[in-house]
């Protein structure tokens, strides 16, 4: 499978042994990529060219593995980019000396800003003849893009773009032009840069693929070295198994690329291991509908609830001064840094959240008992009633400053709830049973009144007992309970999987209601009657993560009061867009318009009375669009419930969420069909 692909440098003649990695060479993959669907292909051709990069230039492997990526570093890093339409058209337009309203015009027609930057290629005055672009100086490029701030900063992005454009597709002679409309407009190198800047590849190239496919060149370029041609098949899936291992644990591609350079494969699982200041994708629960559901589940098997606390979720990384260990110092903030150790607090998208959580990070060292050196906890702050001594609800939390926050100003305290222990003086332990790391969390660490306290729990496993904890957490403000295997490899730590081996049951599920859905706000309409001069309601999205497209999922009027109606308008007024971006699956009905579009920026959490086929809609079309009558799933009378701050567009439900969710309805005999009544204002 791994040579399915031709060898790429037949292509590039000049790319030889040592040169820097032509940045035509690694459009050229892309846009192979881009124009199928199988991800067998995917992977070899991925592999291939990775393949290539490490036996000419391995030095550029890790800029390469980024672009690839379609982000520029690790999450906890906080560089992204993510750059406005305005700005692109900007540059394109000063780039290409086209006015700013024949890019409006274009981009209205053709709608992919790429494509417009493409087309606009020909036109460039070239007074001299650029570089070709490398992979190196692209990445380096998009960097100094997405780091600079300050005054004058939007000034220098657009600096920073035309330095790009104009050196990109030079290969390209005098005033030829790409045609857009063939192939997706083909290997552009302008259409890829508009592309990363944007955010978004659209290449169809998901996370995972890429970790095989690199974990695949790592091997056959190791067993190249051994003088063997080609690897067996259980030399590849072994690679693949330690490489999804150690990225699990280690989701940060600066770290594990050096590693694999300069150890091979083979020894990457000694190199790279859980390490205090890389946060691991959290492990995520499955809903289920009820108690009897879990019951069923865990027959035969011991199992706890746990207390499901409505807060944030927190990882806490901590190394002591006087432990022999490192901390991941490119991410050490200053307010982690005590008389006691270093530290820093990530949540569940590995953001950095040292400058909301400065108190946490200030008390943190009373909490840790003597011997204990170094740990990665998971656990949710909770927003805490000092005179009642107990939980306060989630809106409380979300009134707390995200930013540059002082520990001693803060007014909304919280306490940090602990559920899990994943690494403990030096060792990872995400591969013991659950069992044995909560008595490790509990030997660990010393619980302090409203600071610091172990998740509640009861051990029982008869459906009352758990009735009874149910309701208990219920009247302590929690959300309902956590339900976690106690043994076994089952019970092992389990890094950004949604397991079944953790089941939530909110209380919410129990009336029939269903889990909520966090959903992106792609269109909004303008109000009416009181609403006019705000949003009255707006068009929401689920994610597909194959094609990296958001489905439209429903209209939504409901839930909203008046003075977030107000804020709302405030905050996605400056994201309105032109057009919908081409990763928007809508309808392209008449009637089904929203007023204007956004830029996909921001998440809501949503409920629904249930779920319905629908004419309109798109959301899991690849599953339920393809009987002419409908074109998807949608909501029905789904109601506002809260902005979900802490997740980003891509974080949103996903389509394959959404379809299990319509089926789990489904077989539950409650499938309605026909029109859909999903427009509730
Ligand atoms: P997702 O499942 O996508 O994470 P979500 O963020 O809305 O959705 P829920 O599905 O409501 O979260 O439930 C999982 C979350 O519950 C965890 O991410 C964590 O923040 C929180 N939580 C609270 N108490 C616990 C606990 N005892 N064990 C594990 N998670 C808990």
């Amino acid at each position: 499978q791994t040579t399915l692909a031709p060898p790429v440098s037949a292509a590039y003649p000049d790319w030889k042994a040592g040169d820097p990695v032509p940045y035509a060479a690694l459009c050229a993959t892309f846009s192979r990529i881009e124009l199928t669907t199988k991800r067998l292909q995917i992977l070899a051709m991925c592999s291939a060219f990775l393949q290539q990069v490490l036996r000419l230039t391995p030095a550029d492997l890790l800029p390469t593995v980024l672009l690839m990526t379609g982000k520029l570093a690790a999450d906890y890093s906080g560089i992204e980019l993510g750059i406005g339409e305005s700005l692109i058209m900007k540059a394109i337009g000063e780039t290409t000396g086209r006015s700013a309203k024949v890019i409006k015009d274009d981009q209205q027609k053709i709608g992919d800003l790429g494509l417009v930057a493409a087309k606009s290629r020909g036109n460039q005055p070239t007074m001299f003849k650029p570089k070709p672009l490398t992979v190196r100086g692209v990445h380096e490029g998009l960097m100094k893009i997405a780091i600079v701030e300050g005054q004058g900063a939007q000034g220098r992005k657009v600096d920073g773009i035309k330095k790009l454009l104009s050196a990109a597709d030079v290969n390209l002679a005098k005033g030829q032009q790409v045609d857009i409309n063939k192939d997706k407009g083909g290997p552009s190198e302008s259409k890829f840069i508009i592309r990363a800047l944007e955010g978004k590849m659209r290449l169809g190239l998901a996370d995972k693929t890429l970790q095989v496919a690199l974990a695949q060149a790592m091997v056959c370029h190791d067993v190249a070295k051994d003088g063997k041609k080609v690897p067996s098949e259980t030399e590849l899936k072994k690679g693949e198994e330690v490489f999804k291992t150690v990225y699990s644990e280690l989701p940060a591609y600066e770290v594990i690329v050096p590693a694999l350079l300069k150890g091979g494969i083979w020894k990457l699982r000694e190199e790279c291991r859980l390490q205090p200041g890389v946060p691991l994708k959290p492990m995520l629960a499955k809903p289920t509908k009820s108690i009897g559901e879990v019951l069923d589940r865990f027959e035969g098997k011991d199992f706890t609830c746990e207390y499901k606390y409505d807060g944030e979720r927190a990882q806490i990384h901590f190394v002591s001064h006087d432990s022999k260990q490192d901390f991941a110092t490119t991410v050490a903030p200053k307010e982690g840094k005590s008389e006691a150790g270093i530290s820093n607090i990530f949540s569940r998208n590995s953001e950095d959240l040292s400058k909301k959580y400065p108190d946490i990070l200030a008390k943190l060292p009373t909490w840790v008992k003597e011997g204990t050196k170094s740990f990665v906890l998971d656990c949710e702050t909770v927003a805490w009633d000092v005179e009642k001594k107990s939980v306060l609800p989630f809106q409380q939390l979300m009134t707390r400053k995200r930013k540059d926050v002082k520990a001693e100003d803060v007014k909304v305290k919280v306490c940090v709830f602990a559920f899990d222990l994943l690494y403990l003086n030096g060792e990872a332990i995400v591969a013991k049973p659950f069992r044995e790391r909560r008595e490790l969390l509990h030997s660990a660490f010393e619980p302090v009144e409203g600071e610091f306290a172990f998740a509640q729990h009861g051990d029982g496993k008869e459906i009352e007992e758990i009735q009874v904890l149910l309701e208990e957490s219920i009247k302590a403000s929690c959300e309902g309970l956590m339900v976690k295997m106690l043994d076994g490899v089952e019970s092992h730590y389990e890094p950004s999987r949604r397991s079944q081996n953790w089941l939530k049951v909110k209380k919410d599920y129990l009336a029939g209601a269903g889990d909520s859905l966090d959903l992106v706000v792609l269109g909004a309409y303008y109000g009416k009657g009181k609403r006019t001069s705000v949003f009255g309601a707006f068009q929401l999205a689920c994610f597909n993560e194959r094609s990296q497209k958001y489905e439209t999922v429903c209209n939504i009027g409901t839930g909203f009061s008046e003075v977030l109606l107000e804020e709302l308008h405030e905050t996605l007024s400056p994201h309105v867009i032109d057009k919908p971006k081409p990763f928007y699956d809508h309808s392209s009905g008449k009637n089904d318009q929203p007023d204007v579009w956004f830029e996909a920026k921001f998440v809501w959490e949503v409920k629904t009375a249930d779920l319905t086929l629908s004419p309109r809609y798109r959301a899991a079309n690849e599953e339920f669009g393809s009987d002419g009558t409908h074109k998807g799933v949608s909501l029905r009378f789904p109601r506002f419930i809260r902005v979900r701050e802490d997740k980003k567009a891509d974080d949103a439900t996903t389509s394959v969420q959404v379809a299990e969710m319509y089926r789990a309805q489904a077989q539950q005999g409650k499938e309605k069909k026909g029109p859909a009544a999903d427009d509730d204002f």
